[in-house]
């Protein structure tokens, strides 16, 4: 599906301001940025403002400040860092947001300058789209660009709110991730094989909906497979289940059914009779789990069923563990599934959390065609909703 909002490309960004909300949530530990895959995302869009002359501003939000003053555990001076090291450009900081010492520091953005504000969430009323708080972010520049695709699901102030004042147009990261995730629902090359597990029915249940809607064929693992079981009529002992969730777990099943789309759940599982690292595994047939036991991971020859399948597809979206990966003994069926994708010459495409997570454990993230930098906002794409940052925009 073609993005259908502006981006910076359809915009003249020569000799303007530009004031961009960039996702830089990084993790921090001593002041130090662990992870700085966020940082890296926002640079296309930065390198391409500064070459095309434009004063660049950015934003972001980082942590979760209890707001309404700094926090110098939270201030977004080492993603500032950061951002300096990795482009090589000289990168201002100002520990100012809303007030006269922000005002003139992005007052004195020149064409080329690169100026970081400090945390926009050390104010509370940002989190609410407070009108003022829109007001003066957009009064500092000619242009907004949004490419916080990680908060682009969230009506904030910094997000959504200088659209309302000044043109407001998509970074690159935005534009590709709402390209890449909706594209698997438009058109995406088939067969299409979506791999969905984690820990709940109940927290995937947009995601599946609207899945079965696109894909071929639907595989389901991890936490979530024992409600569908228990929606089979088997019983699952003491595995991880939501009894409130199998009714809806049952009409996922019919519906598949109804729109031809191929649902394979684990025919084995490993199991614990507790719930740790030193736990026992033992494998059992899906409809053999006894009551003392519960599901830690799939089995070895539901991990084959579920790595053929994958070999076979041409686009594969992955979201959710197949298992409870954090424990080595049981990350066998999430980091064999992760390989069999990495390893196909499918278009892979991975959101979530804690399965970006477990494939950066495994060390196989540059095996994938594209990882989505936003947990929440790529769950939403998923579930077919529009998020209120690309709203905003320019319609192209
Ligand atoms: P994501 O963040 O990728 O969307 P989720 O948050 O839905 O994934 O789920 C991840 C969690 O699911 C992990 O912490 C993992 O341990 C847990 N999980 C996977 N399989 C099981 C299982 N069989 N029992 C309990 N928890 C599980
Ligand atoms: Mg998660």
């Amino acid at each position: 599906m073609a993005f259908t909002k502006k981006t910076v490309r359809d915009i003249d960004v020569a000799g303007k301001k530009v004031i961009m909300r960039v996702d830089f949530n990084v993790p921090l530990k001593d002041g130090v940025v662990t992870d700085d895959t966020r940082v890296r995302a926002a640079i296309p869009t930065i390198k391409y403002l500064k070459e095309q002359g434009a004063g660049i501003i950015l934003m972001s939000h980082l942590g979760r400040p209890k707001g309404d003053g700094p926090e110098p555990a939270l201030t977004l001076k080492p993603a500032a860092d950061k951002l300096a090291e990795l482009t090589g450009y000289d990168v201002q900081f100002c520990d100012d947001t809303y007030g006269e010492k922000a005002a003139a520091a992005c007052a004195a953005v020149k064409p080329g300058d690169i100026l970081v504000l400090e945390n926009v969430r050390f104010l509370k009323a940002e989190k609410k789209n407070d009108p003022e708080v829109a007001k003066k972010l957009a009064s500092y520049a000619d242009i907004f660009v949004l490419d916080a695709f990680g908060t682009a699901h969230r009506a904030q102030g910094s997000v959504v709110g200088p659209a309302a004042y000044i043109p407001a147009v998509a970074g690159f990261l935005l534009e590709k991730e709402v390209d890449t995730l909706t594209g698997i629902f438009a058109d995406p090359d088939r067969p299409f094989v979506a791999v969905v597990g984690g820990s709940k029915v109940s927290s995937k249940i947009g995601v599946l909906d609207h899945l079965i809607d696109s894909a071929d064929t639907l595989i389901i693992g991890g936490g979530m497979a024992y409600t569908f079981f228990l929606a089979k009529g088997y019983s699952v002992g003491k595995s991880l289940q939501e009894p409130d969730w199998i009714e809806r777990a049952g009409e996922m099943l019919k519906k598949a059914e109804a729109k031809g789309c191929q649902i394979l759940l684990p025919i084995d599982n490993v199991c614990a009779d507790h719930f740790g690292e030193d736990a026992e595994g033992v494998v059992f047939d899906s409809d053999k789990i006894p009551d003392d036991m519960m599901g830690m991971d799939i089995g070895p020859k539901t991990t084959e069923l579920y790595c053929d399948a994958v070999k076979k597809a041409a686009t594969v979206f992955w979201n959710g563990p197949m298992g409870v990966f954090e424990i080595d003994q049981f990350a066998k069926g999430t980091e064999a599934v992760a390989r069999a994708i990495a390893d196909s010459e499918c278009t892979s495409i991975i959101g979530g959390g804690d399965s970006v997570a477990a494939i950066n454990k495994f060390g196989l993230a540059d095996k994938m065609s594209w990882i989505s930098t936003g947990g929440g906002a790529s769950m939403e794409l998923v579930e077919g909703k529009a998020l209120p940052g690309v709203e905003a925009l320019l319609d192209a």
